[in-house]
């Protein structure tokens, strides 16, 4: 067996768990409407079929006080538990094993009729909470206790209660959130009584024969957060109240600690579930989650004694084949998850449904078909970018005779830049995993060719241009100057002086800033790489095994940067507006940290041997640099487009080439995945 710890099957109440993976609870955006739980079960159907051994709902609340927004989902009628019938059936029907999530979101509810224990407005919720009365907080438990009924008449396996991530639960764990002077509040025993009460009162109305996971939070990262010794007392109670498994949780949404984007080291946090478990406090089945998207680190994690289970969410948004190819060896096949977050959570956050930038099928199963073709075509694939590796592997997939030319010597373009900023590096996993699918799907590939109409005419029925984009040039006095680098040389390694400006605060701007103030890539050792992210961002390394504070936090660890660098731009905006919604500020924050220097209302005026001169407010100035690098963002090459269609041929343009402006690789997959499931 190639992953024999991942693999294991597991007992848990009165099923046994085919393995040890877990998808975790993802909202998809498809939840809210009657209409569209035909959809919903086809994407669970699809991630049962592959092979995951327990699928935990995205959280689904028990009123109406406890919606993450107006109109959320709720479960709390027998008529509501009846459409979930559709998700349980055809879980099982794929034999797969599937809990409910059951999720109040107290003060982080986006309206305005949102409940917590005490009076306290969250930080990302624009919406204060009413202070639930004594007989509100017992209605709030049975409504969880309903809900659970609800979830096993509508055929669920379990329920996962979530009480972490600074829900309502763990709003009433925390002396943060719970200032309350009642039974509910103050000693630790009172304040838990809340989450004990409700798992005590699931187990005793749904009986032995159902899973109860509680999601309990093993380091909540805020300030005056729950301490050590209370997350054991609480999984001690937890265990005695009925849970089958205790599932981890890392970090409250309004902690300012990344803990999923893709520069947290792969399974950051698992060293917190090892401390629980080696606790031998509890002897429930622990899962530990974050950042783990390959099998061989679930087995390590596994293998290393961390925990009994790992609970992978967006990695199953990416493959949901992702335990069937681990089972058959094929690894190597797996779309990994590059925890951009671009697709799923920003999307979601964006109040549209989740998919995946690396999948465009994800959230899409019924729509997104690649069916097989009955008459297959000769099809050119121009560019072998994000957009040109998706249309040419689905085009070939659905029996097209596909060729795919590419004219550098390497598949990725842009994407072959970006997996070189600190960071980034999983961007790897992609080209990686496009490099297996042409293979697989019998793609011709063409590297270091160039194309022209003449090598297309006559010999193609079909020609999906992604010649994708080049950076805008600078038009100023001075471009040509030795100084002046573009972001692509930068990337490749051109050699860049100590003190620099960087023209263009995009997405592309920020990443070159990260390069330049970054220094040294990342410890190569993992410990040495965990250490370092765990010391920048203020994570107590000594959480459970010494003296930390509630919460878990310490003082961040300022990292030097090794240039001094200035961003500009011309307009008087937020800097890069357009980088993700959920990783935006993690970028700035990173920057910020390294002393990074931005400069708005700019006007460009020369680049000499003196540095940038430029204007701000009418006020003329030098920077002076050594460097300048242009990140000005990129136009289109498309300029076969017409040619080819003179020559008779049938075109698609796709990604940059169609559109420069708002391009990002998840645009340039998904529309390439479109357009060869429709040639
Ligand atoms: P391209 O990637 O530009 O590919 C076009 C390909 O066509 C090139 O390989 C080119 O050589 C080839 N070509 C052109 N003409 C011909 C011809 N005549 N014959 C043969 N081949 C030809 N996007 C994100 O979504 N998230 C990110 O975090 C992100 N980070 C980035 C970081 C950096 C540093 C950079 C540079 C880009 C980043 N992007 C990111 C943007 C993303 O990479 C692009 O949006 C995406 O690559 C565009 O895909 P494309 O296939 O349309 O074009
Ligand atoms: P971008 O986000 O459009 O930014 C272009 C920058 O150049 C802006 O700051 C703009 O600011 C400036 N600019 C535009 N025209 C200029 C001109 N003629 N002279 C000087 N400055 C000019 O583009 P990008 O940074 O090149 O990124 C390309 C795409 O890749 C983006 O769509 C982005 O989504 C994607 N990407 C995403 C990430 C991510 O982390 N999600 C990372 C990298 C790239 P002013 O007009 O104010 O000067
Ligand atoms: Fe992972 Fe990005 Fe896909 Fe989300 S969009 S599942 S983070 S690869």
């Amino acid at each position: 067996m190639p992953y024999p710890h991942l693999l294991a099957p597991l007992p848990v109440a009165h099923v046994t768990l085919k393995n040890r993976a877990i998808m975790g609870s993802m909202h998809v955006g498809l939840e809210e409407e009657g209409g569209n739980y035909p959809k919903l079960s086809a994407f669970y159907a699809e991630r049962a079929k592959g092979g995951v051994g327990l699928i935990i709902t995205g959280g689904i609340a028990p009123n109406r006080a406890g919606q993450l927004k107006p109109f959320a989902s709720t479960l709390n009628s027998s008529r509501e538990a009846r459409r979930h019938h559709f998700v349980t059936d055809a879980v099982h029907a794929e034999g797969g094993r599937i809990c409910l999530q059951i999720l109040h979101a107290g003060r982080y509810s986006y309206h305005p009729w949102n409940v917590a224990p005490t009076r306290l407005k969250s930080p990302i919720s624009p919406f204060s909470p009413w202070g639930l009365t004594g007989g509100g907080v017992r209605s709030t438990i049975n409504d969880f206790i309903q809900c659970a009924k609800l979830a096993k008449e509508a055929g669920y396996d379990g329920v996962e209660v979530m009480g972490s991530e600074g829900y309502l639960i763990n709003q009433f764990l925390a002396r943060r959130t719970n200032k309350r002077t009642d039974e509910w509040g103050g000693e630790y025993a009172n304040r838990m009584r809340f989450a004990v009460e409700i798992v005590k009162g699931i187990r005793g109305a749904v009986g032995p024969d159902f899973i109860l996971v509680f999601r309990i939070s093993a380091m909540d990262l805020v300030e005056d957060g729950s301490s050590w010794e209370e997350v054991l007392q609480l999984a001690v109670a937890l265990e005695a109240a009925g849970a089958s498994i205790l599932n981890t949780g890392i970090g409250w949404h309004e902690a300012r600690v990344p803990t999923i984007a893709t520069m947290v080291p792969r399974a950051a946090f698992s060293w917190v579930t090892k401390r629980l478990r080696e606790s031998g406090v509890v002897k429930l089945p622990l899962v530990t989650s974050n950042r783990i998207n390959t099998p061989e680190v679930a087995e390590a994690v596994l293998a290393g004694g961390a925990a009994d289970l790992v609970s992978m969410a967006r990695p199953l948004l990416a493959d949901p084949d992702f335990m069937a190819k681990a089972a058959a060896d094929r690894a190597s096949d797996i779309n990994t998850c590059i925890a951009c977050n671009q697709a799923c959570l920003d999307q979601v956050f964006s109040n549209q449904r989740a998919s995946c930038l690396v999948n465009p099928r994800a959230g899409f199963e019924t729509e997104l078909v690649y069916r097989p073709v009955a008459a297959p075509k000769r099809v050119a694939v121009v560019g072998a970018g994000p957009a040109g590796l998706s249309a040419a592997t689905v085009a070939a997939e659905r029996g097209h005779s596909v060729t795919l030319f590419e004219a550098q010597p390497e598949l990725g373009g842009q994407f072959d830049l970006a997996r070189r900023v600190p960071g980034k590096e999983e961007f790897d996993e992609t080209l990686r995993y496009f490099t297996g699918r042409l293979t697989q799907t019998g793609v011709t590939v063409r590297l270091a060719t160039r194309v022209g109409v003449d090598d297309l005419r006559g010999k193609f029925d079909a020609v999906i241009l992604a010649t994708g984009v080049a950076p805008r040039k600078l038009d100023l006095p001075g471009a040509d100057h030795p100084k002046v680098l573009g972001y692509a040389e930068v990337l490749r390694g051109a050699p860049v002086g100590k003190r620099v400006a960087i023209i263009g605060t995009g997405g592309i701007g920020h990443d070159v800033a990260e390069l330049l103030t970054h220094g040294e890539a990342p410890p190569s050792a993992p410990d040495a790489h965990l250490a370092a992210y765990l010391a920048e961002w203020g994570v107590e390394p000594t959480w459970g095994a010494g003296a930390a504070v509630p919460g878990g936090l310490r003082a961040p660890e300022r990292p030097a940067a090794v240039r001094e660098v200035t961003m500009l731009q011309r307009s008087s905006r937020k800097a890069s507006p357009r980088l993700g919604k959920t990783t935006g500020w993690i970028h700035r924050a990173a920057l910020r940290n390294r002393g990074v220097k931005l400069l708005t209302e700019v006007t460009y005026r020369r680049v000499d041997d003196a540095g940038l001169h430029i204007e701000i407010g009418g006020q003329p100035q030098v920077l002076a640099v050594d460097t300048v690098v242009v990140c000005a963002g990129q136009v289109s090459q498309n300029q076969l487009a017409g040619p080819l269609r003179e020559a008779g041929l049938t075109v698609h343009v796709i990604g940059g080439a169609e559109e420069a402006s708002e391009l990002d690789a998840r645009r340039a997959i998904a529309q390439g995945a479109k357009v060869a499931a429709e040639v």
